[in-house]
């Protein structure tokens, strides 16, 4: 495949300045909306064969995501597209200053596997919305779920305007030699930064979404036993294959052995069973391997059973865990939930802040010092107090990292932001000229000069 020939054709696309009408960008929105929605069927069944995850599960933290985000995108596009008018100085008046967004142009947007569909066509929304023309090279990881979309995109769009380009490493490096307007990248950190230095070649502005370890902090004050079951949901949903689960927790001493029995309740209430639908299998054999290889016999509180045939690790806790161990090491990315304990807070935070900035912080307390106190100290891209993950569905709330957990954030309006420029524009009348700036640079002009600016 020509890739520069595919973004030439966007390129020229754009420039006749299609996208900018917004009614538009308001049809292919609603396009998008209608072909997934007559797609469910399809939707559903590939993603079952990738990892198995239930059409419950694709519905509520995949399609309704992407639903709710053209249907917001639908009715605040006008809006956010306006100009905005701010106040001029002295210096230029009689004149007007605005803010004009107008579309990067052609973008890349490229998905992680974990949730194929939302992290891929979500930000794909945005860009829409924003009013650029878009290539979108999901991972190859989930091949039927990329395949499908770019089936679904490629019988619905015209590839001039929104096209799927599938692929891994080898056809991924090949596409990142082209120039690009806007990269719009969700995955690894790792991968992050050759998306980084492959932009910065073209001087590409990008945004990462990328990872880390988030910690859940949690101290005695607290409902012990609905922090249990907030934590294990968010840990265990889509089988801890989640950028924002909880990846560790921090609980206070005394309340340690109260938590983790509460842990195990609300795990074998919950009943994680593929056939329940509210589990999935492991991606693949390496990220497989890659968990098991974390478990320590010594230190599972409860699960830790692998079966390697069918790619599934069952809901693991962790106890007595401390930040030299492997699991420490690396996000975790799966069903293992390392508990550690501290009776400092100040000990706690530092250790917490030896790790790299993490994607979501949670803050369990009915403390306000101590939760104000995390707020302040610890630096993470976005997070709870008293709740995990549930940020992610705000749409009033940016989404992204912050340090190695990424650059940039989208969801809602912050989505519109992050495909726009924004261009300010001084526009003056000619009513009058003050002839102030003008040579001969007399004394008493600079007196009124300096009267003027300050
Ligand atoms: P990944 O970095 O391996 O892959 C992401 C994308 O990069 C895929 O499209 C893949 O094809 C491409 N890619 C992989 N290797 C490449 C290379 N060498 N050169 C060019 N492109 C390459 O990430 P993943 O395994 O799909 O996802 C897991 C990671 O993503 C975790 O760290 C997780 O925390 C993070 N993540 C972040 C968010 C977020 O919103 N911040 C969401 C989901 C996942």
């Amino acid at each position: 495949m020509n890739y520069q020939e595919i973004i030439n054709t966007q390129n020229a696309f754009y420039n006749t300045n299609a996208t900018k009408d917004i009614p538009f960008r308001v049809k292919e929105l609603k396009r998008l909306k209608s072909i997934l929605q007559k797609n469910e069927g399809l939707l559903y069944q590939a993603i079952y064969r990738d990892f198995k995850k239930s059409k419950y599960e694709t519905y509520t933290t995949e399609l309704a995501i992407i639903y709710h985000e053209i249907d917001l995108a639908l009715v605040n596009i006008k809006k956010w597209s306006k100009k905005k008018s701010v106040s001029t100085g002295l210096a230029n008046l009689p004149a007007r200053s605005y803010i004009m967004p107008e579309p990067f142009g052609t973008v890349l947007v490229m998905g992680a596997w974990n949730y194929p569909y939302q992290l891929s066509i979500v930000p794909a929304i945005a860009a829409i919305a924003a009013g650029c023309t878009v290539i979108l090279k999901p991972s190859e990881i989930p091949s039927n779920s990329s395949s499908v979309m770019a089936k679904i995109i490629s019988e619905n769009f015209d590839p001039k305007f929104f096209k799927v380009i599938e692929g891994g490493v080898k056809e991924t490096t090949e596409l990142l030699k082209v120039k690009f307007d806007k990269i719009f990248f969700t995955g690894s950190i790792q991968v992050g930064k050759i998306i980084y230095q492959a932009a910065a070649k073209h001087l590409t502005p990008v945004t990462l979404e990328l990872g880390g370890k988030s910690p859940a902090i949690v101290t005695k004050d607290v409902n012990i036993d609905m922090t249990a079951k907030r934590l294990v949901w968010a840990k265990f949903l889509n089988t801890g294959q989640t950028c924002i689960a909880p990846d560790y927790i921090m609980v206070e001493s005394s309340v340690q052995d109260e938590l983790l029995l509460a842990i195990k309740k609300h795990i074998e209430s919950a009943d994680y069973k593929i056939e329940n639908q509210n589990y999935t299998q492991i991606v693949n054999q390496k990220n497989f391997e890659r968990l098991q290889n974390f478990i320590e016999k010594d230190k599972i509180y409860y699960g830790g059973h692998c079966d390697a045939d069918n790619r599934i690790i069952s809901p693991t806790v962790m106890s007595g865990v401390t930040f030299s161990d492997k699991v420490m090491q690396e996000e975790i990315f799966g069903p293992i939930l390392p508990v550690l304990s501290f009776d400092n807070i100040d000990k706690a935070i530092a250790d917490i802040k030896t790790l790299s900035k993490p994607l979501s912080c949670y803050i369990f307390t009915k403390n306000k010092v101590v939760k104000n106190k995390i707020l302040n100290e610890i630096s993470f891209g976005g997070g709870a107090v008293n709740d995990a993950v549930m940020h992610f569905m705000e749409q009033n709330l940016p989404f992204g990292g912050v340090g190695d957990s990424g650059m940039g954030n989208y969801h809602g309006k912050a989505g519109f932001e992050t495909f726009s420029h924004y261009k300010s524009i001084l526009q003056k009348s000619f009513l009058i000229e003050l002839n102030l700036k003008y040579s001969p640079y007399t004394s008493s002009k600079l007196k009124w000069l300096k009267r003027l600016i300050g």
